[in-house]
């Protein structure tokens, strides 16, 4: 049989192979190791309102502030993270910071607003997802509305029974859900309309194409009304100038996200932006 499989049955003995998988397991050693020892943090990025242009809620991205490399972005740990399951510790971590964050800004007397958190869709595929929110929200004693939660499109959530209960619980908690960098998925129309999820949040790449042709210009516009249909609210997310925000408010955007706004910045930074900002009262 090794004869029939060729030259391929022996890749996994080269030495390059075997670098590779050590530097795997090392990087996912190192990952736990953070989580274990604190050292994810999270930074903080505005939403403002299509309407009014007022401060909405805050996005909140992970990053790894590492003894020796400093900060390190989740593009570089997030993918294997999901290959080999930390991804639902980190996103416990990750959950269990930001609501510590909104009780810190709440103990400051800061006009509260929802924070975002982006999850992994093997926490809700798995089960789990709920309970971490719920113990969370108790332990910092933060009120659910306070929380919102993103899951990217392109990982899928399964149509099985421990999703379907998931995502039930996460509603009756409270918790608003919105699907992240919408069009790079395959959602359907009745796949949204099953979860019954808050919003969507367009993927940045749309928002780049806005003004290249009147035709990406329409299927933003396709992609408004088709959500606000089925009675979702629609995030544009990479919104970088002037022209595109103004854009996409005629197009009746809800919300808006993006580098023209305000980049991702430590939450020390966010005080100022609050300050000014409408402040939210729950319900
Ligand atoms: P995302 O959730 O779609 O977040 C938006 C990403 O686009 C962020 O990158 C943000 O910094 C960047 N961005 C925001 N505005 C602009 C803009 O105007 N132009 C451009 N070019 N980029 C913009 P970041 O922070 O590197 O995060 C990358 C991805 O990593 C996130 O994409 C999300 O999928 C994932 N991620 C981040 N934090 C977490 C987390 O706590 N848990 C999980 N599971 N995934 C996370
Ligand atoms: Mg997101
Ligand atoms: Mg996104
Ligand atoms: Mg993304």
């Amino acid at each position: 049989a090794a004869k029939a499989a060729g030259k391929g049955s022996y890749r996994f003995f080269t030495p390059e192979l075997a670098e590779r998988l050590v530097d795997r397991i090392t990087r996912s050693a190192n990952l736990k190791h953070a989580i274990e020892h604190r050292e994810l943090v999270l930074y903080y990025q505005p939403r403002v309102c299509g309407k009014t242009g007022a401060l909405t809620s805050f996005e909140a991205l992970v990053r790894w502030m590492h003894p020796s490399r400093g900060l390190v972005g989740p593009d570089n740990f997030i993918p294997m993270a999901e290959e080999t399951g930390l991804i639902v510790a980190l996103g416990e971590q990750v959950i269990d910071l930001a609501c510590a964050q909104l009780a810190q800004w709440r103990e400051h007397g800061l006009p509260l607003l929802p924070v975002s958190v982006n999850a992994s869709a093997r926490q809700i595929n798995e089960g789990g997802l709920s309970a971490a929110l719920a113990a969370a929200l108790q332990r910092h004693g933060v009120d659910a509305a306070l929380l919102e939660v993103e899951i990217t499109e392109s990982a899928t959530v399964a149509e099985s029974r421990i999703a379907t209960e998931e995502i039930a619980a996460l509603q009756r908690l409270g918790v608003r859900l919105y699907v992240d960098d919408f069009g790079t998925g395959y959602s359907s129309l009745s796949q949204l309309r099953r979860l019954d999820l808050f919003g969507l949040k367009v993927d940045r790449s749309f928002t780049a194409r806005l003004l290249h042709s009147d035709e990406d210009h329409e299927l933003f516009r396709a992609i408004v009304s088709m959500a606000h249909a089925i009675g979702m609210q629609v995030v544009a997310e990479g919104v970088e100038s002037r022209e595109q925000l103004q854009s996409l408010i005629a197009l009746d955007c809800d919300q808006m996200q993006g580098y023209f706004l305000g980049k991702p910045a430590p939450a020390e930074q966010m005080p100022a932006l609050m300050e000014k900002a409408v402040p939210f009262t729950p319900g």
